[in-house]
């Protein structure tokens, strides 16, 4: 292990200075970081106090967007917010904090450097800590799952499924295989939460468009399956609204199974409780969040779920200078009449929290008072696909076109900064007057695969006909099916 080299108080005759370490730059880590560079100007300026923030990309993802990203409303650039631009008084350090000692106020940071020179991890000290790493997927083990799955939580996955989507109905319209053609065009989500139930519906949207462009492939020839264990979709919307969804999906012809589980996913085949079984080659799992694994790294205290517990300052429970909100942490839910109720981890409470966590530390620094974090659920809106949508905010309940212009209106005034607000407008605006994309750019996630083939080394395995969003290869069969020189085409 390395000191970090910016120690604070080596230059002597220098103050000593405040570090404030923020492990995390999604919504809690890039919004409390925001607020304290606005907050602590004058002692950032007299270099009294430093803010360090430590992500793993140089960017922010507004997660909310993600499906509109999948079915190419919205350009997946406009769904991230560069760390760089808008905390331009912090110091931004992209890597990983592989565990935090806080008793000696040290996070163990590793970052592509020390990855590349194999120096080992960094310490960085630190007198603050805001630890916001939020949630990953919360996967059971389903046999298969972890080789055919894919989680919807980055731009990274939402970017790889739509172009994958796409190319399986390439596929579809292309094989002589029925048996091929019907598993490509099957699409199995499990988990009926907003990015489920959105990243279905957008999809099936798209696809749905897309299809009028193939000769051979009809919307009804797609089969779209929502696999929900609980008895409802869409708790967030309330029971009314959750049941509206359920009839509107179907509606749709998609294949809605409340009250059924995904047994497993062996083989490509994915087995639901019900005993009925789908031959498919694309499996996305959206069946709740855990916490970072990092958390279970500390020396700080996690309740019985993994997140750490907090009080309502936000300030983490039985130690001193530790802070955290968002997914990662248990804050008490002062508006719930439940004893022991917690805030769920969502986009609304994160971001409020991040107000009352930055004056915290300010007000903790300049010995001022403290504020509690207390916000009662204003309810939410969901997207169902283009100009269809639910809504249950403030008690009214809204469906259809008012509810998904309702979402688009809430989410561009949530996503941050003017320069996304005007460009993610500009995009909704010029999609309204030109037609959809529709094209699958999956060969962008192999761009030597060409140069590879010209320079004689034959097409790579993982070449430009991408087909691992939803897991490995095919035999080799399947490979001749899906157009390449010597498989067969059309139908
Ligand atoms: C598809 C989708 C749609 C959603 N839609 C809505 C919605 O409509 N409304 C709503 O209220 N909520 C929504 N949510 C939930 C919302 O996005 C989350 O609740 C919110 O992002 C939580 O913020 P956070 O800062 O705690 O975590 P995140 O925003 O996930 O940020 C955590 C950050 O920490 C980083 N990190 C992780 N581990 C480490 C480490 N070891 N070291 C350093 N950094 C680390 C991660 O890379 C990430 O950048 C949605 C989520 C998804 C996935």
């Amino acid at each position: 292990m390395v000191k970090a080299a910016n120690t604070r108080g080596t230059t002597p005759g220098t103050p000593p200075r405040t570090r404030i370490l923020v492990v995390g730059g999604g919504y809690v880590g890039m919004y409390t970081a925001l607020r304290l560079q606005r907050k602590l100007k004058p002692e950032l300026e007299r270099g009294e106090a430093e803010i360090v923030v430590v992500a793993p990309d140089p960017y922010m993802t507004y997660q909310p967007f993600l499906p509109e990203a999948a079915a190419g409303s919205i350009s997946p650039r406009h769904v991230v917010v560069p760390l760089r631009r808008v905390l331009g008084r912090c110091t931004i350090v992209i890597g990983e904090a592989k565990a935090v000692d806080h008793a000696k106020r040290t996070a163990t940071v590793t970052t592509l450097a020390t990855e590349e020179e194999g120096a080992g991890a960094v310490e960085i000290t630190y007198d603050e800590l805001v630890i916001a790493p939020g949630s990953i997927s919360r996967t059971l083990p389903v046999p298969g799952l972890a080789d055919f799955g894919i989680g919807f939580k980055t731009v990274e996955e939402a970017i790889g499924l739509r172009n994958h989507v796409i190319e399986q109905m390439d596929i579809a319209s292309s094989t002589r295989d029925p048996a091929i053609r019907d598993a490509a065009l099957t699409f199995v989500f499990v988990g009926g939460g907003y990015a489920g139930v959105e990243a279905l519906a957008e999809l099936e949207d798209m696809a749905r468009y897309t299809s009028r462009y193939y000769h051979n492939l009809k919307p009804e020839d797609l089969k779209w399956i929502l696999v929900e264990a609980q008895g409802r979709i869409l708790p967030e919307v309330g029971e009314q609204m959750g049941r509206y969804a359920v009839r509107e999906l179907r509606a749709r012809n998609i294949d809605v199974r409340l009250e059924t589980r995904l047994d497993s996913c062996e083989d490509r085949v994915a087995v639901l409780s019900d005993g009925s079984r789908f031959p498919t080659r694309t499996l996305v799992w959206t069946a709740g969040v855990k916490p970072a694994p990092v958390l279970a790294t500390t020396d700080l205290p996690l309740n019985e779920r993994g997140r750490l517990k907090c009080n309502a300052r936000l300030a983490v429970e039985g130690v001193e200078h530790a802070w955290a909100a968002g997914d990662a942490a248990a804050v008490p839910d002062l508006t719930s009449d439940e004893p022991g109720a917690e805030c769920a981890p969502n986009a609304q409470h994160a971001v409020r929290q991040t107000k009352v966590l930055a004056e915290n530390i300010v007000a903790s620094l300049r010995g001022a008072p403290m504020q509690e974090y207390a916000h009662k659920y204003a309810g939410s809106v969901a997207s169902l696909g283009l100009h269809k949508g639910v809504a249950h905010v403030y008690g009214r309940k809204l469906k259809g076109y008012p509810a998904w212009l309702m979402h688009r209106a809430y989410h561009l005034s949530r996503v941050p900064t003017l320069n996304r607000k005007a460009r993610v407008l500009a995009e909704w605006t010029l999609s309204g007057l030109f037609k959809r994309e529709i094209v699958s750019l999956g060969s962008l996630e192999h761009p030597r695969a060409e140069f590879e083939l010209a320079a004689g080394g034959g097409r790579p395995a993982n070449g430009s006909k991408d087909q691992s969003a939803a897991g490995p290869k095919e035999g080799p069969e399947e490979q001749s099916a899906d157009g390449s020189p010597d498989g067969p085409k059309g139908t």
